[in-house]
């Protein structure tokens, strides 16, 4: 019996596309090999990555000059590689912090580049999205860095800053693909796939081409994003099988309607859930309301003592992982892509149950 999963990541997906993996699994299309076995280089496999990216680029109406790249080493990676792909003889990088991902951003980056934290949200525990009228950007920065969603506190930009002619670099790692975006006001997007995507262990980069004359010569190759752009993300083994699932997964995403589509019922599933935090006194979610993220909402009960009891009667219910962050505590709720209704309205209903019983 499958559980509602409401992990952070990695994270339900929708179950077709588990079946038809499974039901692919031993032979794919009469290839009479399974994905995993298949060659990077053979024409089957090129053509699941190729479909792959044509259909992402379908779904977020990608423009023509940008390049998609199906790479590895995760977000975190990326926060490596972002600078050692963009600074070129700039030295500076602008990062507003807005969170614990913000956080592993700058840090990673300040081993590369002198950081400028241009806004932060810290005074008030990471609980909003600075105003973009307050952010103090350096004139001659690489590029700005911002998490566009902050999975673990919850807090989402429902605004695309502008920068000017500062290329905007957003880790979209926890909702990339639950809405619509302008890809054109970005430089460049990147996300693990973990969440709405697909499997661990495929990392997302959508880079506009004139950005790719800024790598740092000690970039490796494997990471240096216009030498993968040349090779189509096949200058080392792309990580094959995960982006199969990807590909299913995209195909999924335009069967529901697309990108738009999905959007509304997320809205939808967070509404849910954030009108019951709103009207109860039992549960508090932190965040700003004009902040909150629609894939991560965490919150906690009024005693923490009851935290136990609430997870255990949830497993019992049939709803796992709503344990908060080990660095906030509480619970969160990842209500991502594949998290039907169903889910959001029984944990709802488990939460207003359990409110009674213990409030
Ligand atoms: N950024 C964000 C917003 C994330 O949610 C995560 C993973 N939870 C990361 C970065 C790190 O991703 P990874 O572990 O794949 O490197």
């Amino acid at each position: 019996m499958r559980v509602f999963n409401f992990s952070a990541g990695p994270a339900v997906l929708p179950e077709e596309v588990l079946r038809k993996a499974a039901a692919e699994m031993l032979d794919w299309h009469g290839s009479g090999m399974s994905v995993m076995e298949m060659s990077h280089r053979g024409k089957e496999f090129i053509s699941i990555a190729d479909r792959a990216e044509a259909d992402l680029r379908a779904l977020l109406a990608i423009p023509d000059n940008y390049k998609v790249l199906f790479l590895q080493g995760g977000a975190i990676g990326e926060n490596a590689i972002v600078p050692m792909n963009l600074l070129g003889d700039r030295s500076v990088a602008d990062y507003v912090n807005t969170g614990e991902w913000s956080k592993k951003s700058i840090k990673e980056a300040k081993k590369y580049c002198t950081v400028n934290v241009a806004a932060s949200a810290e005074d008030r525990n990471f609980t909003y999205v600075p105003a973009r009228t307050t952010w103090k950007l350096t004139k001659d920065a690489a590029y700005v860095h911002v998490c566009t969603n902050e999975t673990i506190g919850g807090v989402e930009y429902q605004w695309v800053p502008e920068t000017g002619v500062v290329p905007l670099v957003a880790d979209m790692s926890s909702h990339l693909l639950s809405r619509a975006i302008e890809v054109a006001k970005y430089g460049v997007i990147y996300g693990g796939a973990q969440k709405n995507i697909g499997p661990a262990g495929l990392t997302l980069v959508i880079v506009r081409d004139d950005l790719l004359d800024r790598a740092l010569p000690i970039t490796p190759s494997a990471f240096h994003w216009k030498e993968q752009a040349a090779a189509d993300s096949m200058l080392n083994t792309p990580p094959t099988y995960a982006i199969y699932i990807a590909g299913l997964v995209f195909e999924w995403v335009r069967e529901q309607g697309g990108v738009a589509a999905i959007e509304k019922k997320n809205i939808a599933k967070a509404k849910l859930l954030y009108d019951y935090l709103d009207r109860t006194e039992f549960y508090r979610n932190p965040v700003a309301r004009e902040d909150r993220s629609r894939m991560n909402v965490p919150f906690k009960l009024h005693d923490e003592i009851l935290d136990e009891a609430f997870l255990k009667g949830a497993k019992a219910a049939g709803m796992v992982q709503l344990k908060g962050h080990r660095s906030v505590g509480g619970m969160r709720a990842s209500i991502y892509n594949a998290m039907p209704v169903e889910g959001v309205t029984r944990l709802v209903q488990y939460m207003q149950d359990f409110e009674r019983q213990h409030g």
